[in-house]
């Protein structure tokens, strides 16, 4: 008997939990034979994710093209675009609210009404290892160049319509520019007398369906992939700093969970009569993937892949809400975001007014956009926050939850790769497709 996809990767992602939890307990990895066992799981990891994102620019630009010009030109595609941007501002205000609900509820920042000096000195006494330095180091400098929202706006429009469309496409997760020019493209194709028109057409929609064979041939791999993925960060995540951290862990899974079980199956269940639980297991093998990669543009194969052929989303549909998604719409992260901001602040010991706190949430909204769909891409955009709120503290705050960060990385980009299918599944069925119905 031949076991499912979905139990294959979960299994795999169990013994990862155990064989990375065992090196762990080992004791420290220097030099013997467990540090070369992380670095194979290391480069199998690696291979995966790197097979993943080989496709995503022959994948985008194709299916973009081939499903933009089935479309029946710009009027099918202003409509698509105003249920697609409607759906995306929804469900992200949504989480937004959710993580701010939860994390002023919880208070994870606080002890007994008062900022966690525990917290605040692991903070400040975090030695980051060298890799981590870079990262943060990466972060600031983005950071300093988008603060201000103004220039997050612009920044927004100038990837938007790039000079360079290979260097675009060059741009890890950022396939904005490369989205905009292939809608033009599909565009301007429907103006094309229709013999040319129609074999143009079919070479895109060829060119689509073998990257869905690639996708499929990948996935193969993909019990080993997500297990030389996930060994490494259990066996070196950890130390002292993820303990002091547990409450605000379990604030972010908790926002997390209710808004991916409980607001969006409601969500799609009243705005569309899309039944949750049957959306859920067509997309389960996305969900995993975005998990363990902790990467939704490198998941997005995967997902187009679940909802054409599990959900009955049309490849129309599919290609334009889908590849859009994976780049603007981040329902996790835009919480983490909320969470982890209103988190620091109460740490450092400063009181957020509702103003401010309406701040941050507009912020969250604006930057969870600009987001690259690439592991810890959020930190950015929370270094931006805190320096535009004004909190001091922020670099070290940053570089202690660049640490403890991967675990509630990939538990956020699972929610921004559901935030994604749902919306997809939404819109389909609003344009009459036969999609999921109770
Ligand atoms: N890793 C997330 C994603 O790819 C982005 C983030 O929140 O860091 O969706």
């Amino acid at each position: 008997m031949k076991l499912a996809p979905h139990w294959q990767i979960l299994i795999s992602l169990a013994l990862a939990v155990i064989v990375g939890w065992s090196i762990k307990m080992m004791g420290p990895l220097d030099g013997g034979f467990f540090s070369w066992v992380i670095e194979i799981c290391s480069l199998v990891g690696k291979l995966f994710m790197n097979l993943l994102k080989m496709i995503i620019v022959p994948l985008v630009v194709s299916s973009v093209i081939a499903g933009i010009a089935s479309l029946h030109g710009v009027k099918g595609f202003g409509r698509l675009l105003g249920k697609t941007a409607g759906f995306y501002a929804l469900s992200s205000l949504f989480a937004i609210i959710l993580g701010l609900a939860l994390v002023n509820f919880v208070q994870p920042g606080l002890v007994d009404g008062q900022p966690n000096g525990t917290i605040r000195d692991a903070f400040s006494s975090y030695e980051a290892s060298d890799s981590e330095l870079k990262k943060v180091d990466g972060a600031k400098a983005a950071g300093e160049e988008q603060s201000g929202s103004y220039a997050q706006l612009s920044g927004f429009f100038i990837r938007m319509v790039p000079p360079n469309i290979f260097s675009a496409a060059t741009n890890n997760g950022q396939m904005l520019g490369l989205i905009f020019f292939s809608l033009c493209f599909a565009l301007a194709m429907t103006r094309l007398e229709k013999q040319k028109m129609t074999t143009l057409k079919d070479v895109f929609v060829s060119f689509n369906d073998v990257m869905i064979v690639l996708t499929n041939f990948i996935m193969k791999l993909a019990p080993i992939g997500v297990f030389g993925l996930l060994v490494p960060v259990v066996a070196q995540t950890g130390g002292e700093i993820f303990f002091n951290l547990g409450k605000y862990f379990v604030t972010v899974l908790l926002a997390l969970g209710i808004h991916m079980f409980v607001v969006m199956p409601l969500l799609i269940h009243v705005l569309a009569g899309v039944n949750p639980l049957a959306h859920f297991r067509a997309m389960r093998t996305a969900l995993m993937t975005a998990f363990s990669t902790a990467s939704s543009s490198a998941t997005l194969p995967v997902t187009m892949r679940c909802i054409q052929e599990n959900a009955g989303v049309s490849k129309g549909t599919a290609s334009f809400t889908l590849p859009l998604g994976a780049t603007v719409n981040m329902d996790g992260t835009a919480l983490y975001e909320c969470v982890a901001v209103i988190f620091v602040a109460q740490v450092m010991g400063i009181e957020m007014t509702f103003a401010a706190q309406f701040m941050v949430v507009a912020a969250a909204l604006l930057t969870s956009v600009g987001v690259a769909g690439i592991p810890s891409a959020s930190l950015v955009a929370i270094f931006v926050i805190l320096k535009n709120s004004g909190i001091p503290g922020a670099e070290t705050a940053v570089v202690a939850l660049l640490s403890v960060d991967r675990l509630l990385d990939m538990s956020r980009t699972a929610v921004n790769v559901w935030g994604d299918s749902c919306a997809a599944v939404v819109v389909a069925k609003s344009e009459g497709e036969d999609v999921l119905s109770n």
